[in-house]
């Protein structure tokens, strides 16, 4: 299979890695299958209490190292990994596609978000600036700087198995951090792959032994670093549920955490949109990535005056859709990750139906010649009320749910009336309509777009979201900040010792 010739995984059985060295574990093995297919890809063992604490341990050495190297020259380190990620794009995209099912072309645009990330952080890696302060008090300097932290675990999730690793590690990189990687369990090879192609960064710079490791496991392995407290900072990605576990765990130790989680993204549609642009976007946020895309596109909320229009353009769209490899550059779609997805895919289309939903575009699961592997679904709509518990919650698959309003304060709060908060947009032509929405009383979310649809974000920016989202920030702008400790510093040049606010005090 294509994907396959990317990387050898046939003598691959370790799952654990300190950088350049594998660990040998009596963990349980993760065996992964591809959904595009059904077949075997590879397996590797899971991380066990003592590999895990041996990896801890090099990790804590490693950043004692680490820490003291200029943050330019870990930019250079960063730099020559994305020299690296550049050279193995089409191999590493394609295992991404055959791994994950995502179409080829998404596989090669996440690599792509890595070798971008590369170079926003090798830049960072000379901007990484504090505040200077006016002191009160005379003769006295104030200022502020970032050090670095420790340990920064990533829990990632499987529908971006190798960008939101990069996201992380890149910038924590350069801020002085050492990371833990524990990949999703259900895409273990793209893990093994990135850790291969920087391996021969580390060794070729002497970068120290434990600045990047990967600890291979399920839940329980993200358990342990929810509860360790040599990891100041866990950056966790995946559902609410998890979310919530992770955020709690971490709390109770008073860590830091950096939750991504789960959307219920919106698309506005006013009267007073380009229809075209807008069912452009409406289409491809819903069924691209087959629907697993934290910021696909779920809820379409219509203005009545074109809802039958745009009802009628959408059930046509989908009609041209093509489901099947998506690594034929033909398909539009490719399958769900596992037949676990696709059960939640049926019960929520028969959910729908029980509280009330009306199918537009039926959905159903595919079965015969290409369809093997049981993970390929149709992307369907259904008309709803934004109230149903099936319409508040997230389902991981290609179903979108149609509603309608009548003025946009009404769409607005729609809009934001769902546990979460990642991701909404308005189609419209109307300035005063794009300002309410971008305003204080309008969108609720960690990102807000006007004439461009909820799906995929550019690594330029902050990346998350609000309420269940988690509220996390990761990628660009000063999302660095959470990868680093502030220390204020004062220095009194004086001969004497004024104290702040006027205090005085004789002996
Ligand atoms: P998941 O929650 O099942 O798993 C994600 C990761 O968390 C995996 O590595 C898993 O092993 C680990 N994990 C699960 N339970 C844990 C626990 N109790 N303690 C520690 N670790 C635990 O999610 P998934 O199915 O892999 O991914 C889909 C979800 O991820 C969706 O909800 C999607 O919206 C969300 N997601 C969010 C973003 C974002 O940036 N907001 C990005 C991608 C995916």
């Amino acid at each position: 299979m294509e994907g396959q010739r990317a990387f050898d995984f046939k003598n691959h059985t370790h799952g654990v890695s300190t950088g350049t060295q594998w660990l040998e574990s009596k963990g349980l093995t993760i065996a992964s299958h591809s959904p595009v297919d059904g077949k075997y890809i590879g397996a590797v063992t899971s991380a066990d209490k003592a590999t895990y604490e041996a990896v801890m341990t090099k990790a804590t050495a490693a950043f004692h190292e680490w820490r003291q190297w200029p943050a330019p020259r870990r930019g250079e380190i960063v730099r020559q990994m994305g020299e690296a990620f550049r050279a193995n794009k089409t191999e590493l995209g394609k295992l991404v596609s055959y791994e994950m099912g995502k179409s080829l072309q998404e596989g090669l645009g996440e690599v792509q978000e890595i070798i971008d990330i590369c170079d926003f952080a090798v830049g960072l890696s000379r901007q990484l600036y504090g505040l200077t302060m006016h002191s009160e008090r005379p003769s006295h300097r104030m200022y502020e700087q970032y050090h670095p932290l420790g340990i920064v675990g990533i829990i990632s999730a499987f529908n971006f198995p190798v960008a939101v690793w990069s996201w992380n590690s890149m910038l924590a990189w350069v801020c002085g951090d050492v990371c833990v990687w524990k990949p999703s369990e259900k895409t273990p090879m793209c893990a093994v792959a990135c850790q291969h192609i920087i391996a021969g960064v580390l060794e070729k710079n002497q970068v120290p032994e434990g600045v990047s490791c990967l600890v291979m496991g399920g839940k329980e392995v993200g358990e342990w670093m929810s509860d360790d407290v040599r990891v100041p900072l866990l950056s966790a990605t995946g559902s609410t549920a998890m979310g919530r576990a992770v955020g709690v765990a971490v709390a109770k130790r008073m860590g830091r955490s950096l939750l991504e989680l789960g959307g219920n993204n919106a698309v506005i549609i006013s009267k007073q949109a380009d229809l075209n642009m807008a069912l452009m976007a409406s289409v491809f946020g819903a069924v691209g990535t087959a629907g697993q895309r934290c910021t696909t596109t779920r809820r379409l909320i219509v203005h009545e005056a074109i809802y039958d229009s745009m009802k009628q353009k959408l059930v046509k769209a989908y009609g041209q859709l093509r489901i099947g490899n998506p690594l034929d550059a033909a398909n539009h779609l490719g399958p769900l990750i596992d037949k676990a997805a696709v059960e939640g895919y049926v019960s929520a289309i028969a959910q729908c139906k029980r509280e009330g939903g009306t199918f537009i575009v039926e959905g159903g699961v595919l079965e015969g010649e290409g369809f093997e592997s049981g993970c390929y679904v149709k992307p369907c709509i259904a008309e709803v009320q934004n109230h149903y518990a099936v319409v508040q919650h997230e389902t991981f698959a290609p179903i979108l749910y149609l509603m309608k309003y009548k003025t946009v304060e009404e769409a607005i709060r729609m809009q934001n009336d769902v546990p979460q908060g990642l991701s909404s947009a308005m189609m419209t032509r109307d300035l005063r309509e794009a300002e309410l929405f971008l305003s204080s009383a309008g969108s609720d979310c960690g990102i807000a777009n006007v004439n461009a649809g909820t799906s995929g974000a550019e690594i330029g920016g902050a990346f998350g979201g609000e309420k269940e989202t988690g509220g996390g920030r990761e990628s660009g702008s000063d999302a660095w900040k959470v990868y680093m400790r502030r220390q204020t510093n004062t220095i009194n040049y004086a001969t004497n010792l004024p104290m702040a606010q006027g205090i005085t005090f004789d002996l």
